[in-house]
């Protein structure tokens, strides 16, 4: 085993609103060096690094709107996401909880700030991540998982403080809460200052790191809040140091070798099953779903 090298070290650069609720940077693909291809499975990354939203009686967010061929993933660091689905999928993300959804062959959501919370305002720090799905899985059902932090396994650390949250794959014999179609590894890593955690990913997979609380060294170098770490495709295994108390998201998986034609929400192989999945659309295939 040989150390994994940083390749790139990026500090994420402007904001853009997704709808009126989430305020993000996008990480990947809109980050030079992270193309879909480079960063396959996972093909976008958007970061609401923590924003506060005032009180609103209405609640802000992202109103119905299509997904094909590929999964959503949302983890909720601080503030509640409520999303509904055409397939009957629904429900609340609160603090520490994940939602994963695969859109597969087609799904029509929203997702909004939960009423309650909407009302109160706060700060509000949450991930989307588009995972791909291979040509084979493109068009299966669509399917809904609701990973409550309760459900997620933990690896305690040494401190009895510290701790990686198995979201999906596998850390020190602890496997993930989420069904995966490709090998995924997906950790969430909190370590109080001073503490450091070890991973060993095959080189061939596509791996990063996002610091969203505190500051870290990765193999030595530091690297700030909001810092995003990609990794070579050479060397297994790297460590993480907490130089403050610090939260990192560690994405690793097996890289879907496949070509990408992708458009807005719908992700595909080919141009003509980019036209397919808009013709659908139209034609009212992907469901009903109330505003
Ligand atoms: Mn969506």
């Amino acid at each position: 085993m040989s150390t994994k090298k940083i390749e790139r070290l990026i500090q994420p650069s402007g904001t853009h609103f997704v709808g009126d609720g989430f305020r993000v940077h996008n990480i990947i693909p809109g980050s030079e060096g992270l193309s879909m291809e480079r960063m396959s499975p996972f093909i976008m990354l958007d970061y609401n690094a923590p924003y506060y939203f005032s009180p609103s009686e209405t609640p802000r967010g992202v109103g119905v709107h299509p997904h094909r061929g590929f999964e959503t993933v949302t983890i909720a660091y601080q503030g509640k996401v409520e999303h509904h689905d055409s397939s009957g999928g629904g429900g609340v993300i609160a603090e520490g909880d994940v939602q994963w959804m695969t859109a597969a062959s087609g799904v029509l959501h929203k997702e909004f700030h939960e009423e309650a919370w909407s009302k109160k305002g706060g700060i509000f720090q949450m991930v989307q991540l588009w995972v791909n799905l291979p040509a084979k899985d493109k068009m299966s059902k669509p399917k809904y998982q609701a990973l409550t932090n309760k459900n997620i396994g933990k690896v305690v650390l040494a401190d009895q403080e510290s701790m990686v949250e198995v979201i999906a794959g596998q850390y020190a014999g602890v496997t993930g809460a989420a069904e995966t179609f490709t090998p995924i590894h997906l950790l969430n890593v909190k370590l109080k200052k001073g503490m450091q955690a070890n991973f060993s990913f095959p080189a061939a997979y596509n791996t990063a790191a996002l610091v969203l609380e505190g500051t870290v060294a990765v193999n030595g170098t530091a690297v700030p809040t909001n810092g995003f770490v990609l990794f070579e495709n050479r060397g297994e295994d790297f460590d993480v140091e907490a130089t403050a108390d610090a939260v990192v998201l560690v994405l690793s998986g097996e890289p879907i070798n496949e070509p990408i034609a992708a458009h807005g929400p719908f992700v595909m192989n080919t141009r003509e099953e980019l036209l397919q999945a808009f013709n659908d659309y139209n034609e009212g295939k992907f469901g009903y779903l109330e505003d």
